[in-house]
Protein backbone atom coordinates (compact mmCIF):
# COMPACT_ATOMS: atom_id res chain seq x y z
CA UNK A 1 0.00 0.00 0.00
CA UNK A 2 1.63 3.36 -0.95
CA UNK A 3 0.51 6.59 0.75
CA UNK A 4 1.78 9.49 -1.81
CA UNK A 5 2.29 13.26 -0.59
CA UNK A 6 2.60 14.09 -4.36
CA UNK A 7 5.71 16.48 -3.04
CA UNK A 8 9.28 15.21 -3.70
CA UNK A 9 11.13 13.89 -1.09
CA UNK A 10 11.97 10.85 0.51
CA UNK A 11 10.71 7.46 -0.40
CA UNK A 12 10.13 5.70 2.97
CA UNK A 13 9.72 1.69 3.25
CA UNK A 14 8.24 -0.88 5.81
CA UNK A 15 8.54 -4.37 5.08
CA UNK A 16 6.79 -7.21 7.44
CA UNK A 17 5.88 -11.01 7.07
CA UNK A 18 8.92 -11.65 4.96
CA UNK A 19 8.93 -14.86 7.17
CA UNK A 20 5.22 -15.96 6.37
CA UNK A 21 4.32 -16.72 9.90
CA UNK A 22 5.85 -13.67 11.58
CA UNK A 23 2.66 -12.37 11.45
CA UNK A 24 3.04 -9.94 14.10
CA UNK A 25 4.73 -7.32 11.33
CA UNK A 26 1.29 -7.81 9.82
CA UNK A 27 -0.80 -6.66 12.57
CA UNK A 28 1.67 -3.40 12.89
CA UNK A 29 1.92 -2.57 8.94
CA UNK A 30 -2.47 -3.10 9.72
CA UNK A 31 -2.39 -0.42 12.51
CA UNK A 32 0.08 1.84 10.55
CA UNK A 33 -2.10 1.59 7.74
CA UNK A 34 -5.88 2.49 9.70
CA UNK A 35 -3.73 6.01 10.13
CA UNK A 36 -2.98 6.48 6.50
CA UNK A 37 0.00 7.78 6.81
CA UNK A 38 0.52 10.43 4.48
CA UNK A 39 3.99 12.16 4.58
CA UNK A 40 4.47 15.98 4.05
CA UNK A 41 6.72 15.18 1.45
CA UNK A 42 8.02 11.95 -0.39
CA UNK A 43 6.13 8.50 0.16
CA UNK A 44 5.34 5.71 2.15
CA UNK A 45 5.04 2.65 1.10
CA UNK A 46 3.70 -0.37 3.08
CA UNK A 47 4.73 -4.07 2.16
CA UNK A 48 3.09 -7.60 3.43
CA UNK A 49 5.88 -9.58 1.47
CA UNK A 50 5.10 -12.85 2.00
CA UNK A 51 1.22 -13.27 2.39
CA UNK A 52 1.42 -16.69 -0.04
CA UNK A 53 3.51 -18.68 2.77
CA UNK A 54 0.67 -17.24 5.72
CA UNK A 55 -1.94 -18.58 3.86
CA UNK A 56 -1.07 -21.79 4.79
CA UNK A 57 -0.66 -21.11 8.68
CA UNK A 58 -1.48 -23.64 10.70
CA UNK A 59 -1.13 -23.24 14.82
CA UNK A 60 -0.23 -26.52 14.89
CA UNK A 61 2.40 -26.25 12.79
CA UNK A 62 3.40 -22.70 12.77
CA UNK A 63 6.89 -22.99 11.93
CA UNK A 64 6.15 -24.44 8.64
CA UNK A 65 4.35 -21.05 7.05
CA UNK A 66 7.90 -19.50 7.43
CA UNK A 67 8.38 -19.62 3.80
CA UNK A 68 6.47 -21.77 0.98
CA UNK A 69 9.89 -22.82 -1.39
CA UNK A 70 12.65 -20.81 0.36
CA UNK A 71 13.83 -18.17 2.17
CA UNK A 72 12.23 -14.88 1.11
CA UNK A 73 14.94 -13.12 3.15
CA UNK A 74 18.31 -14.79 1.26
CA UNK A 75 17.28 -13.98 -2.55
CA UNK A 76 17.75 -10.14 -2.66
CA UNK A 77 21.64 -10.58 -4.15
CA UNK A 78 21.63 -10.09 -8.20
CA UNK A 79 22.97 -13.11 -9.21
CA UNK A 80 19.65 -14.63 -7.52
CA UNK A 81 16.98 -12.08 -8.40
CA UNK A 82 18.52 -11.61 -12.07
CA UNK A 83 18.83 -15.45 -12.38
CA UNK A 84 16.45 -18.16 -14.32
CA UNK A 85 15.96 -19.74 -11.11
CA UNK A 86 11.68 -19.89 -10.49
CA UNK A 87 10.37 -20.22 -6.79
CA UNK A 88 7.44 -18.82 -5.27
CA UNK A 89 9.48 -16.53 -2.77
CA UNK A 90 11.71 -15.35 -6.18
CA UNK A 91 8.69 -14.29 -7.76
CA UNK A 92 7.97 -12.31 -4.99
CA UNK A 93 11.16 -11.00 -4.36
CA UNK A 94 11.17 -10.01 -8.59
CA UNK A 95 7.19 -8.24 -7.96
CA UNK A 96 8.64 -6.55 -4.79
CA UNK A 97 12.05 -5.15 -6.29
CA UNK A 98 11.02 -2.20 -7.93
CA UNK A 99 9.89 -0.97 -4.32
CA UNK A 100 12.80 -1.68 -2.65
CA UNK A 101 15.11 -0.44 -5.27
CA UNK A 102 13.08 3.43 -5.39
CA UNK A 103 13.44 3.18 -1.47
CA UNK A 104 15.72 6.08 0.18
CA UNK A 105 14.73 4.33 4.38
CA UNK A 106 13.80 0.91 4.66
CA UNK A 107 12.55 -0.55 8.09
CA UNK A 108 12.25 -4.59 7.74
CA UNK A 109 10.28 -5.87 10.75
CA UNK A 110 11.23 -9.08 12.09
CA UNK A 111 10.32 -12.01 15.64
CA UNK A 112 11.84 -14.45 16.92
CA UNK A 113 11.17 -17.93 17.84
CA UNK A 114 13.45 -17.80 21.21
CA UNK A 115 13.49 -15.15 23.59
CA UNK A 116 15.45 -12.49 22.34
CA UNK A 117 15.38 -8.29 23.76
CA UNK A 118 14.35 -6.29 20.70
CA UNK A 119 17.74 -5.18 18.43
CA UNK A 120 18.35 -3.52 15.13
CA UNK A 121 20.16 -5.00 12.72
CA UNK A 122 22.45 -3.28 10.06
CA UNK A 123 24.48 -4.19 6.96
CA UNK A 124 27.78 -3.11 7.39
CA UNK A 125 27.44 0.67 5.97
CA UNK A 126 27.73 3.71 7.91
CA UNK A 127 24.46 5.49 6.60
CA UNK A 128 22.66 2.38 7.53
CA UNK A 129 23.72 2.04 11.12
CA UNK A 130 22.92 5.96 11.08
CA UNK A 131 19.63 4.83 10.36
CA UNK A 132 19.37 2.71 13.05
CA UNK A 133 20.74 4.63 15.46
CA UNK A 134 18.35 7.42 14.89
CA UNK A 135 15.69 4.90 15.62
CA UNK A 136 17.23 3.69 18.99
CA UNK A 137 17.87 7.11 20.32
CA UNK A 138 14.36 7.57 21.32
CA UNK A 139 13.98 6.22 25.63
CA UNK A 140 11.58 2.95 25.57
CA UNK A 141 12.69 2.22 22.12
CA UNK A 142 15.26 -1.09 21.41
CA UNK A 143 19.15 0.42 22.28
CA UNK A 144 21.17 -2.31 20.50
CA UNK A 145 22.52 -1.64 17.29
CA UNK A 146 23.82 -4.80 15.88
CA UNK A 147 26.15 -4.52 12.36
CA UNK A 148 26.94 -8.10 10.90
CA UNK A 149 28.71 -9.17 7.92
CA UNK A 150 26.08 -11.21 6.12
CA UNK A 151 24.31 -14.30 6.73
CA UNK A 152 24.89 -17.70 5.62
CA UNK A 153 22.71 -18.55 2.48
CA UNK A 154 22.00 -15.44 1.04
CA UNK A 155 21.87 -11.95 0.58
CA UNK A 156 18.80 -10.64 3.34
CA UNK A 157 16.34 -7.51 1.98
CA UNK A 158 18.61 -4.90 4.04
CA UNK A 159 21.42 -6.17 1.99
CA UNK A 160 19.53 -5.52 -1.44
CA UNK A 161 22.52 -3.52 -3.27
CA UNK A 162 20.25 -0.20 -3.03
CA UNK A 163 21.83 -0.34 0.29
CA UNK A 164 24.26 -2.22 0.10
CA UNK A 165 26.66 -0.16 -3.24
CA UNK A 166 29.35 2.09 -2.01
CA UNK A 167 29.03 5.58 -2.39
CA UNK A 168 25.14 5.17 -2.70
CA UNK A 169 21.83 7.01 -0.64
CA UNK A 170 19.62 4.01 -0.09
CA UNK A 171 19.55 3.16 3.90
CA UNK A 172 17.97 0.20 5.39
CA UNK A 173 17.62 -1.38 9.30
CA UNK A 174 16.08 -4.62 10.51
CA UNK A 175 14.03 -4.93 13.71
CA UNK A 176 14.06 -8.12 16.00
CA UNK A 177 11.21 -7.14 17.92
CA UNK A 178 10.39 -9.77 20.48
CA UNK A 179 8.99 -13.27 20.27
CA UNK A 180 6.69 -14.03 17.80
CA UNK A 181 3.20 -14.43 18.02
CA UNK A 182 3.37 -11.85 21.38
CA UNK A 183 1.18 -8.59 22.00
CA UNK A 184 4.30 -6.56 23.16
CA UNK A 185 6.13 -7.67 19.88
CA UNK A 186 3.63 -5.98 17.72
CA UNK A 187 3.71 -2.71 20.19
CA UNK A 188 7.53 -2.70 19.70
CA UNK A 189 7.00 -2.59 16.17
CA UNK A 190 4.57 0.04 15.82
CA UNK A 191 6.45 2.35 18.51
CA UNK A 192 9.64 2.04 16.04
CA UNK A 193 7.99 2.01 13.18
CA UNK A 194 6.06 5.44 13.87
CA UNK A 195 9.61 6.55 14.96
CA UNK A 196 11.22 5.63 11.36
CA UNK A 197 7.95 7.74 9.61
CA UNK A 198 9.01 10.78 11.69
CA UNK A 199 12.09 11.39 12.01
CA UNK A 200 12.45 9.85 8.02
CA UNK A 201 13.11 13.45 6.34
CA UNK A 202 15.77 14.12 9.03
CA UNK A 203 17.44 10.97 8.69
CA UNK A 204 17.24 11.05 4.85
CA UNK A 205 18.58 14.52 4.75
CA UNK A 206 21.07 14.33 7.64
CA UNK A 207 21.60 10.93 8.86
CA UNK A 208 20.45 11.53 12.44
CA UNK A 209 17.47 12.13 14.67
CA UNK A 210 16.01 15.25 16.03
CA UNK A 211 14.84 14.16 18.91
CA UNK A 212 17.67 11.97 21.48
CA UNK A 213 16.95 10.93 24.38
CA UNK A 214 18.88 7.87 25.42
CA UNK A 215 22.37 6.73 24.31
CA UNK A 216 22.67 4.14 21.76
CA UNK A 217 24.73 0.90 21.92
CA UNK A 218 26.86 -0.26 19.53
CA UNK A 219 27.93 -4.17 18.36
CA UNK A 220 29.58 -5.82 15.69
CA UNK A 221 28.55 -9.62 15.02
CA UNK A 222 32.37 -11.57 15.43
CA UNK A 223 31.47 -15.16 15.41
CA UNK A 224 28.81 -17.85 13.97
CA UNK A 225 28.21 -21.11 16.20
CA UNK A 226 27.19 -23.65 14.21
CA UNK A 227 26.08 -27.47 15.65
CA UNK A 228 28.37 -30.03 14.70
CA UNK A 229 26.16 -32.38 16.39
CA UNK A 230 22.87 -33.52 17.05
CA UNK A 231 23.83 -33.15 20.80
CA UNK A 232 24.21 -29.28 21.00
CA UNK A 233 23.01 -28.06 23.87
CA UNK A 234 22.85 -24.51 26.11
CA UNK A 235 23.83 -24.55 29.36
CA UNK A 236 21.35 -22.29 30.18
CA UNK A 237 18.23 -21.12 28.28
CA UNK A 238 19.92 -17.86 27.05
CA UNK A 239 17.45 -14.52 26.04
CA UNK A 240 18.83 -13.15 23.20
CA UNK A 241 21.32 -9.75 23.70
CA UNK A 242 22.70 -11.33 27.03
CA UNK A 243 25.81 -9.68 27.76
CA UNK A 244 28.52 -12.67 29.36
CA UNK A 245 30.67 -10.60 31.15
CA UNK A 246 33.81 -13.09 31.49
CA UNK A 247 36.12 -14.43 28.74
CA UNK A 248 35.99 -18.44 28.68
CA UNK A 249 32.90 -18.64 30.02
CA UNK A 250 30.79 -22.39 29.02
CA UNK A 251 27.81 -21.47 27.07
CA UNK A 252 27.07 -24.61 25.41
CA UNK A 253 28.52 -28.00 25.14
CA UNK A 254 28.46 -29.69 21.69
CA UNK A 255 29.54 -33.31 21.43
CA UNK A 256 32.89 -33.61 23.68
CA UNK A 257 33.36 -29.87 22.33
CA UNK A 258 32.58 -26.54 25.43
CA UNK A 259 31.73 -23.75 23.67
CA UNK A 260 33.16 -20.35 25.49
CA UNK A 261 32.93 -17.12 25.08
CA UNK A 262 35.89 -15.42 23.57
CA UNK A 263 35.89 -12.14 25.07
CA UNK A 264 35.18 -10.29 27.83
CA UNK A 265 31.11 -8.78 27.72
CA UNK A 266 30.39 -11.27 24.97
CA UNK A 267 26.54 -10.71 23.34
CA UNK A 268 24.55 -13.90 22.93
CA UNK A 269 22.68 -12.72 20.03
CA UNK A 270 19.34 -14.48 19.01
CA UNK A 271 20.46 -18.06 20.50
CA UNK A 272 18.26 -20.79 18.37
CA UNK A 273 17.64 -22.94 21.71
CA UNK A 274 17.25 -26.40 20.29
CA UNK A 275 19.55 -26.25 16.52
CA UNK A 276 19.92 -29.09 14.44
CA UNK A 277 23.03 -30.81 13.78
CA UNK A 278 24.47 -27.71 11.01
CA UNK A 279 22.37 -24.99 11.77
CA UNK A 280 23.04 -22.06 13.35
CA UNK A 281 22.74 -21.94 17.41
CA UNK A 282 24.23 -18.50 17.85
CA UNK A 283 25.68 -15.32 16.93
CA UNK A 284 28.44 -13.89 19.20
CA UNK A 285 28.91 -10.08 19.42
CA UNK A 286 31.27 -7.39 20.84
CA UNK A 287 30.18 -4.04 21.99
CA UNK A 288 32.09 -1.26 20.26
CA UNK A 289 32.11 2.35 20.80
CA UNK A 290 32.31 3.39 16.68
CA UNK A 291 30.37 2.55 13.77
CA UNK A 292 31.63 -0.37 11.50
CA UNK A 293 32.56 1.91 8.38
CA UNK A 294 32.45 1.57 4.67
ZN1 LIG B 1 12.12 -13.09 10.36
Amino acid sequence: MVFESGRNGPDVVITGMVHGNEYAGGHALERLRRTAPVPAIGRVTLILANLKAFDRFDRSAPMASRYKDEDLNRLWHPSRLNSEEQSNELERARELRPFIERADLLLDLHSTLWPSNPLFIVPPRRRSSDLACALASEAGLPTLVLTDLGHHGGSRLIEHARFMAVGGTGRSCLLEAGLHWEPQTVDVMEKVSRRFLAEALNVHLQGVAQDKTQPVRLAVVTDNVTAKSAEFSFVEPWVGNTCIPRAGTVIARDGHDAICTPYDDCLLIVPNLRPKQGQLAVRLARRTAVHLNS
